[in-house]
This record gives structure tokens, sequence and C-alpha cells, in this order.
């Protein structure tokens, strides 16, 4: 899930947003101002409805955004680098560079989110109690008491012990902690994850075939939504392990063969196709990568045009290159790699290309771990 438009940044964490928030953000208003609040205030104008479901709706966003903002300034107080914040569909999310070094900091930076939701609720239920006895009754009132039951629900929600929630990550804390094995830990909290996607799945189908309408259907959804996370955790924890302690120089492939971006595709078919053994040729000047070429891309060019484009026309441009250095943990780099549509990371050394790093390096790194720990007989 990418980033549709940019914000800016807090506390220089990019921000993004990515177009589907806008289905909720419309959901939210459109259930405050046509549903909620009319109910609980009639006899208000249609105007009226509209900007309080607004005001509350956006300031719901700015809730979450500041849960996802106090993920980011902890991690990076503990060390942690923070790629950027965006919210999506099912929420915020906190985009981290790289793993928490003890469970101390996991806890940390997991449970600062639902204390700060945690926070807000109890502010807004603060601010709608002293209206209250103020005698003050209407729609400001009833925008308050949802913020506050809403971020309430959002850090009760958040901390249940299921991967990818924050709960679930406090849950890898706890028993990263207790067994001192932070493989395990992950391992725990995303079958905890998986297991409670699976209720939520059951528990919205529910709710949606007795009549609770879409919003059952919504669990379900989330309930999916998890079950996939939770997986994936899984499985990156599991490489994770394997992978934990190499450094990018000891996986990479060394001194790859590279050309320059002014060559044709012509030249490259002809003349350099048939000795070349890999499936992706960095481009450099003067040593330093400028791009990367896929044989996917080059064969993408027809055989008429093939004389007329250069290897840069078909490029992933330098903007687009996920770089990486020699000495750098490889499970740090795992998470950016997804990220690149060609999987593949340049290794570069005081501006130089000194190697590359594709799916295959890794995979064949995770089988020697493999092995290795089968003939060590663990
Ligand atoms: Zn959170």
């Amino acid at each position: 899930m990418r980033a549709s438009f940019r914000l800016g940044r807090i506390v220089g964490v990019p921000v993004g947003v990515n177009w589907s928030v806008l289905v909720i953000f419309a959901l939210i208003w459109w259930g405050l101002s046509a549903n909620l609040f009319p109910r609980s205030y009639p006899g208000r104008s249609g105007v009226a409805y509209l900007l309080a479901g607004l005001a509350a709706a956006v300031v719901f966003f700015l809730g979450l955004l500041a849960h996802e903002v106090s993920h980011a300034v902890v991690a990076k107080r503990n060390g942690l680098g923070v790629e950027g914040i965006m919210l999506w569909l099912f929420g915020g999310v906190a985009q981290l560079r790289g793993e928490a070094r003890d469970p101390g900091a996991e806890l940390r930076i997991a449970g600062v989110g639902p204390l700060v939701s945690l926070i807000i609720g109890v502010f807004f239920g603060a601010i709608a109690m002293l209206l209250g006895l103020a005698g003050v009754h209407g729609l400001l009132l009833g925008a308050m008491a949802w913020l506050a039951g809403i971020n309430l629900l959002l850090a009760i929600f958040n901390i249940l012990p299921a991967a990818p929630l924050d709960g679930g990550r406090l849950l890898r804390a706890a028993v990263w902690k207790a067994t001192g094995d932070r493989t395990r830990g992950s391992v725990v909290a995303a079958r905890a994850g998986w297991i409670f996607g699976v209720v939520l799945i059951g528990f919205g189908l529910w709710r949606f075939l007795t009549g609770a309408g879409v919003g059952g259907l919504w669990l379900a959804l989330i309930g999916w939504f998890l079950i996939g996370a939770a997986t994936l955790e899984e499985r990156q924890a599991r490489m994770g392990s394997a992978l934990r302690g190499l450094r990018v120089a000891e996986v990479m492939t060394p001194q790859p063969q590279t050309a320059s971006g002014e060559m044709t595709v012509a030249d490259f078919v002809d003349n350099y196709l048939f000795a070349y053994r890999h499936t992706a040729l960095p481009l450099t000047e003067d040593g330093r990568p400028v791009g990367l070429v896929t044989l996917d891309r080059v064969r993408g060019v027809p055989s008429d045009q093939r004389a007329s484009t250069t290897l840069e026309a078909v490029a992933c441009r330098a903007g687009d290159l996920v770089l990486a250095s020699p000495d750098e943990q490889l499970t740090d780099l795992l998470p950016r790699l997804s990220e690149c549509a060609d999987g593949r990371a340049l290794v570069v050394a005081e501006g130089n290309l000194v190697g590359i790093v594709s799916p295959s390096d890794i995979s064949r790194a995770v089988q020697r771990s493999h092995l290795r720990d089968q003939v060590a007989g663990r």
C-alpha cells in the first residue's frame, strides 16, 4: 500500500495519505451527520449536522495521526529509523525501519500509541462531562462524547494481543522477555493475530447474517486483513531469524557487471546478453549507480525500437533505487526491498557501486542458514 499524496512532515517524518482513507472519512462523516447526530439531537438544520460531523471526523483523524506520530517519536528515541506515517483504509501505520533491539524498546514503541489514544479519549470525555455539568446539551456535547468513545475504542482495539495490532507487539515483547527468543515472540503474536482474524470474520459474518448490516461485513474485512498481515509477519520473523547477524556484504553479489545508460537496448542484446548470467544490470556513471535495468524491462521493448531506445530510458531511475551499505544488517534491508518492484538493492560504498543484492542472493542465504542449523543439530 503506497501513499497517494503527501501531507508534509511531522517531527521530520513524512506523512502520507492513501486514497482509501477517503472512504473511511466519508463513511464516518456520513454516519455522524446523516445518522447519529440527527437521531440523538433532532430538530437542527442539515448544515449544522454536516458541519458537526465534518469537525468530529477531522478531529478523529488528527487523533489517529497523533497515535502514529507517538509511535514514530518513541521509535526514533529508541534508535530506529522511521520511513513514514501513512493513513489508509484500516487507520494509520507508522512504517519503522529495522527492529527494536530489546523487549523494553518494543514495549515502549508499541505501548505509547494506545496510551495516546486513551489520553485523547479521556480528554474529550472530560470536556463532554464539563459541558454536561454546565448545562450545554446539543451537537457540541454529542461530538465531544463521540470523540471520547471512539478514541477509547481505538485504544482498546489496539491493545488486543494480536499481531499486527499494537497489542500483538506487546505480546511479542512479553514472550521475548520471558523466553529470550525474539523469533518465538513474533511467531506467538502472529498466531494470535491469525486466530483473532478468524474470530473477527466469523463474528462479522454472524452479525451481517443476523441483520447488523454493513458493519458486520466491515468487521469481517478487518479480520481478513489481520490474517494476511499476521501470516506475512510470521514469514518475515522466520526469515529474519535465519538472516539475523548477517551483513549485506556477506550476501551480495560483489562487483556486478555494469553498463552505461547511453548504451542502446539493441547493443545490449547483441553484445552483452548472452555473456551475462544475471537478470539485472546496474547502470553506472563514473562508478556511481544511476539506474537498474532488468531483463523483463529490456524484453518489453519491441524489436524494431531496440536500436533507438537507450537502457536509461527503460531503467528503474536513481530516485526509485533501493541503496544499501555493505556493513548494514541484512534484516534492516529486507523491509525496504519489498517496496521496490524489482526486489533488488544496490550496495554502495563511498558513492561507488560495490555489489547487488537480489532475491536469489537472499534465498541462498536462508538456505545456507538452515543447512548450518541442521549441521549444528539445532
Ligand atoms: Zn498503534
